[in-house]
C-alpha cells in the first residue's frame, strides 16, 4: 500500500512522517547547506518541483541558547569529536538544515580569478568561468545581504591584526560578511540568535519553501535505487533527533533527477556507500581541506576574543605560494584573527596542570590567529570506504604541506608579536612558547605530521572532483555523475582543488550552475 501525506508548508520534523509514505518530486537533492539550499532555491526560480533531505534537525532561533557545549552538540556532524585519520585535524562541518551555514563565520568570498583560471585551463572544466559566476554571485551578494566589513564589525584582535598588518606592509582587506543588523554577540559559531547571520536556514531554505519546495529534516538518504544508468528513487531513514539514530520509520522518494548534496565530507561518502567505487575510481580522491594552523598569544589588556564576529580584517598577502629558483619559499595561505569560545579555547591550548592554568587564568587576554592552508595540489587527500562501512578521512601532510604549515607558523608568530603580544604559543602539543621573536629558532622544533599540530579544517573540498575524463573525475562540467543520466553533486567535493579561501559563496555560484544543467536535463526527459 503507498501511503501518501498532504503538503505542510513548513519544514518537516521526525514527528511529521508516517512511516511508508511514498512522495514524488521532479528533483530529490540531498543536504541543506550552502550547495543544496542554493540549488533547491534556484530550482525553485524555475519552477522546478523540489523536495530536500536533511538528516540532522530545524535549529531555529528559538532552539538557540548561546552556550557552546549545547549548539555545537546540536549542530555540528560528530559533534565536532571527528578527527583525520592520523588524529591530526578535526573535521568540521554542518549536520542540520542548513548545514554548516548556520555555525559558519560568514566570510563571503567570490572565487578567485587564479583558481577560476587553473580550473579552467590546468583541469578542464568548462562553463563556470567568470561569464558564468560573476552574475550569480552578484544576485547570492544581494540576497545574502554580503557587504564589507565595517568598522562596528572590529574587537581588538581584528583592530590589532589590521594594524600590525599596514605596519608590515602585509596586504590586507575588510572581509565580506553575510549579516544583516548583527548584534555583535559574537556566537556566530553556536547559531545566530538574533536570526542576523545570513545563513541559508534563513535564506535560501524559505525562500524555497515560499516557491514550493518540501524541506524534509531528520530524513538521512540511504538507498538509491535504479534502472540501468537512471536514479528512481532515494530510500530514507527518518532520525530519531535525541540519537541522532535511524528511528525505524522510512519513507521514499521518487525523483526525475538527484542531486547530492551532502557537504565536502560526505558526498564521496555516500556514493561511495552506494557501491559506485568501482565504475568512478576518482571517487574519494583529490581532497582538499584548507587545512588550518593557529597560534594564541597572550596580551597585556583585555581582548575577549569571544565577542563581536570572528573575522573582520584578513591578510591576503600570502594567499599564493611563492617560489624562488624553482624552490619553495613563503606563502600558500590566507591569515586571519581567530575566535575561539572559553569551552574550545581550553582544548586548543596545549598541556595540563599548572601551565594550562596559567593560560587559561588569563583567557580575557588571550588573541591569537588562524592560516587557511590552500592544499598541494600533489599532497592532496582521500576519503575512503573503510570495511565496517565508516568513513575514513586521510590526509598525509607531506614534504611540500608541512613547509607551507611551517611558514604559515613563522608568519603567525611575526603578526603576533607586531600585534602587541607578550608571549605567543603555537597551537600543539608540544606547547612551545616563544617570549620574542628573537625565540623564532624554536619553530624547528615544531613536529608538523602526526597530531603535532592542533588543526581544524572547516573548509572540506573535492572528493566527486569536476573534469571530463572520468578515470581521474567523477562529475562533469554539467554536474552530472558519469555514466548517470539524472545524478547530479553539487557542493565543495565537485571543486577541481581548494578554492584557496572560504568557500561558501564558491559553492553557491556553482549551484546556480548547477541548477541551470538540471533544469537542462528536466526539459530533455519532457522532450
Ligand atoms: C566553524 C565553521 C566556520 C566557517 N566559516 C566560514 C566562513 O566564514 N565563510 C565560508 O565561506 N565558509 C565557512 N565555513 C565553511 C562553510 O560553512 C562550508 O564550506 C559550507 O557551508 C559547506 O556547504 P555544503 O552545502 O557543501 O555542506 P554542509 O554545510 O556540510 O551541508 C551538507 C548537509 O548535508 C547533510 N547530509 C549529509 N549526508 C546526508 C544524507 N545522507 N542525507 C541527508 N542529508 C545529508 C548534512 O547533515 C549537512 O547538513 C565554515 C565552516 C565551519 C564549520
Amino acid at each position: 500500500m503507498t501511503i501518501i501525506q498532504s503538503k505542510l508548508e513548513r519544514i518537516y520534523e521526525s514527528d511529521d512522517y508516517l512511516d511508508g509514505a511514498s512522495y514524488t518530486t521532479q528533483a530529490c537533492i540531498i543536504g541543506s547547506g550552502c550547495g543544496g539550499a542554493t540549488l533547491a532555491k534556484r530550482l525553485t526560480d524555475f519552477g522546478v518541483d523540489v523536495i530536500v533531505l536533511e538528516q540532522g534537525s530545524y535549529v531555529p532561533a528559538a532552539k538557540m541558547d548561546q552556550r557552546e557545549i549545547n549548539m555545537v552538540g546540536k549542530l555540528y556532524a560528530d559533534r565536532a569529536f571527528a578527527t583525520a585519520s592520523d588524529s591530526s585535524t578535526t573535521l568540521l562541518h554542518g549536520n542540520n538544515v542548513g548545514g554548516a551555514s548556520v555555525h559558519y563565520w560568514a566570510d563571503s568570498y567570490r572565487t578567485p580569478q587564479d583558481k577560476i583560471d587553473s580550473w579552467q585551463q590546468e583541469y578542464g572544466i568548462k562553463g563556470h568561468g567568470s561569464a558564468e559566476l560573476n552574475p550569480a554571485f552578484e544576485k547570492i551578494e544581494k540576497s545574502l545581504n554580503i557587504h564589507e566589513a565595517t568598522d562596528p564589525y572590529f574587537n581588538v584582535i581584528n583592530q590589532k591584526i589590521r594594524s600590525a598588518s599596514k605596519a608590515l606592509s602585509w596586504h590586507g582587506h575588510r572581509v565580506p560578511q553575510a549579516r544583516k543588523h548583527c548584534t555583535t554577540s559574537g556566537h556566530c559559531m553556536h547559531g545566530c540568535l538574533y536570526d542576523a547571520k545570513q545563513s541559508q536556514m534563513i535564506t535560501h531554505i524559505p525562500t524555497a519553501i515560499k516557491q514550493g519546495a518540501q524541506v524534509f529534516a531528520n530524513a538521512r538518504a540511504g538507498k538509491l535505487v535504479h534502472q540501468g544508468s537512471r536514479v528512481k528513487q532515494v530510500r530514507v531513514d527518518i532520525m530519531d533527533p535525541a540519537l541522532n539514530k535511524p528511528s525505524g520509520k522510512t519513507i521514499t522518494i521518487n525523483a526525475d533527477v538527484v542531486a547530492v548534496a551532502s557537504g565536502g565530507y560526505s558526498s564521496s561518502y555516500y556514493l561511495m556507500q552506494q557501491g559506485f567505487k568501482k565504475q568512478l575510481p576518482a571517487l574519494g580522491k583529490y581532497f582538499s581541506m584548507n587545512p588550518s594552523t593557529m597560534v594564541h598569544s597572550l596580551f597585556d589588556e583585555d581582548i575577549i576574543q569571544w565577542r563581536n564576529i570572528p573575522a573582520a580584517w584578513g591578510i591576503d598577502e600570502y594567499r599564493q605560494r611563492r617560489y624562488q629558483q624553482g624552490q619553495y619559499k613563503e606563502g600558500g595561505y590566507l591569515l586571519m584573527p581567530n575566535q575561539l569560545h572559553p569551552p574550545t579555547l581550553a582544548g586548543m591550548i596545549p598541556g595540563f596542570g599548572e601551565k594550562h592554568q596559567d593560560w587559561m587564568m588569563n583567557a580575557p587576554k588571550i588573541g591569537g590567529t588562524i592560516s587557511w592552508i590552500d592544499d598541494i595540489e600533489d599532497e592532496l587527500g582521500e576519503i575512503r570506504l573503510k570495511s565496517n562501512g565508516a568513513r575514513e578521512v586521510h590526509y598525509p601532510y607531506g614534504e611540500k604541506t608541512q613547509k607551507v604549515l611551517k611558514d604559515s607558523l613563522e608568519k603567525q608568530v611575526v603578526l603576533n608579536f607586531e600585534m602587541g603580544a607578550k608571549k605567543v604559543l603555537i597551537a600543539g602539543v608540544q606547547g612551545i612558547e616563544l617570549n620574542s621573536i628573537n625565540e623564532m629558532k624554536k619553530l624547528d622544533d615544531v613536529m608538523l605530521t602526526s597530531a603535532g599540530l592542533f588543526l581544524a579544517s572547516p573548509h572540506p573540498g573535492g572528493g566527486c572532483r569536476m573534469g571530463e575524463d572520468p578515470k581521474i573525475s567523477v562529475v562533469n562540467s554539467e554536474h552530472k555523475v558519469h555514466g548517470w543520466d539524472n545524478l547530479f553533486v553539487a557542493d565543495s567535493s565537485v571543486f577541481p582543488s581548494s578554492s584557496s579561501l572560504d568557500p561558501s559563496l564558491s559553492i553557491m555560484g556553482f549551484s546556480y550552475i548547477a541548477a541551470d544543467r538540471i533544469v537542462d536535463t528536466l526539459d530533455g526527459l519532457i522532450a
